[in-house]
């Protein structure tokens, strides 16, 4: 029968030796890129489709990615679901900054990934003005297919360990940086270089 068909019959009591072995760094990117939990994060009406994507029709949990949490200090991801206003950048930032590392970004949505229509003074240009961004959703918006392929997407770059070789390389992720603008100040946000 095999090791598979005992496993099938069996469960677990099917393998006549409970251990495997693997490289421990194939296992930490193994469990890194099936257990990421996004930050709690919607800008705009994409994020509508983002909710919907955790919903039991799509059903987020097949990837271990269900707990979205409210704390960005127990996220890993962030999805950037919607235009991105001057004002909120810093505070986009902010959040990123304090997610844990190894950290990911999905821009979500053509607002996100480029200001979309809303090409004015008010929006950002592109998230990736604000911080580094490993993976673009395209549409307007997006539907949860499209951001499930993402998701897959962001994963297979995490298997293959691409994104963390560019870190590597460049010392600080895309290189993205802010200009911190001191309170009270009247100069508008100042969004950095890549
Ligand atoms: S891409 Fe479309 S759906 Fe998404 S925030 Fe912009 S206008 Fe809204």
């Amino acid at each position: 029968m095999g090791v598979i068909g005992a496993v099938r019959e069996d469960g677990l009591g099917g393998l006549q030796h409970n251990f495997i072995t693997a490289r421990i760094e194939d296992l930490v990117i193994w469990s890194r890129s099936r257990s990421s939990w996004p930050a709690t994060f919607g800008l705009a009406c994409c994020a509508i489709e983002m909710m919907a994507t955790g919903t039991a029709h799509y059903d987020l949990a097949r990837f271990g990615m269900e707990v979205f949490r409210a704390s960005p200090r127990q996220a890993d991801i962030m999805i950037v679901a919607g235009r991105v206003s001057q004002k909120m950048a810093p505070v986009l930032r902010q959040v990123y900054d304090q997610m844990m590392e190894p950290k990911w970004v999905i821009s979500m949505g053509v607002c996100a990934s480029s200001g979309g229509m809303f090409n004015n003074y008010a929006i950002v240009q592109g998230v990736d003005q604000i911080v580094p961004v490993d993976v673009y959703a395209p549409g307007c918006p997006p539907t949860p297919e499209t951001l499930i392929h993402a998701i897959e997407t962001l994963h297979q770059l995490i298997e293959d360990g691409e994104i963390m070789r560019r870190r590597a390389a460049t010392g600080t992720g895309a290189e993205v940086r802010v200009q911190e603008i001191p309170a009270g100040t009247s100069v508008p946000v100042v969004l950095g270089v890549k």
